[in-house]
């Protein structure tokens, strides 16, 4: 592990979150332990999280989605973000106009999925304006 880090490439912190979004993909039992080993440790190594995805083509490539940058993805993702040219912002949240799902984009530029649930596109959620506090 002598690399530079990548910063197109996800941090154990970014999987750790995309694997618990996902975690609803997978089978009862699998999602089960998935979610109690998440809760019992700090720091599993994400190799050992994404293995629970390996009998699950469905999760696997979601998770493909969630963790690493495509150019359509970038593009559309731009695209829905109209007046912010660029990447999309850290700290982001996202949301599926179908069921609610919710995504948080961890760090700027970061991947915004679909919804692992219905495969819509995902939307931004405009903070409320705080303009007129009192
Ligand atoms: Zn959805």
């Amino acid at each position: 592990m002598s690399r530079k880090r990548d910063p197109s490439l996800p941090t154990p912190f970014e999987i750790r979150y995309a694997v618990r979004r996902a975690a609803e993909l997978l089978p009862e039992a699998e999602k089960n332990s998935l979610l109690e080993l998440l809760q019992n440790q700090d720091k599993v190594p994400p190799v050992k999280l994404l293995a629970f995805f390996q009998e699950t083509p469905q999760g696997r490539e979601w998770l493909q989605r969630a963790l690493y940058l495509s150019g359509a993805e970038q593009a559309r993702g731009y695209e829905t973000l109209p007046g912010q040219p660029g990447e999309i912002p850290a700290r982001s949240l996202w949301k599926c106009p179908r069921c609610g799902f919710t995504w948080r984009v961890l760090r700027t530029g970061r991947p915004v999925p679909p919804c692992p649930r219905d495969g819509s596109p995902l939307e931004p959620v405009v903070p409320k304006e705080q303009n007129h506090v009192g």
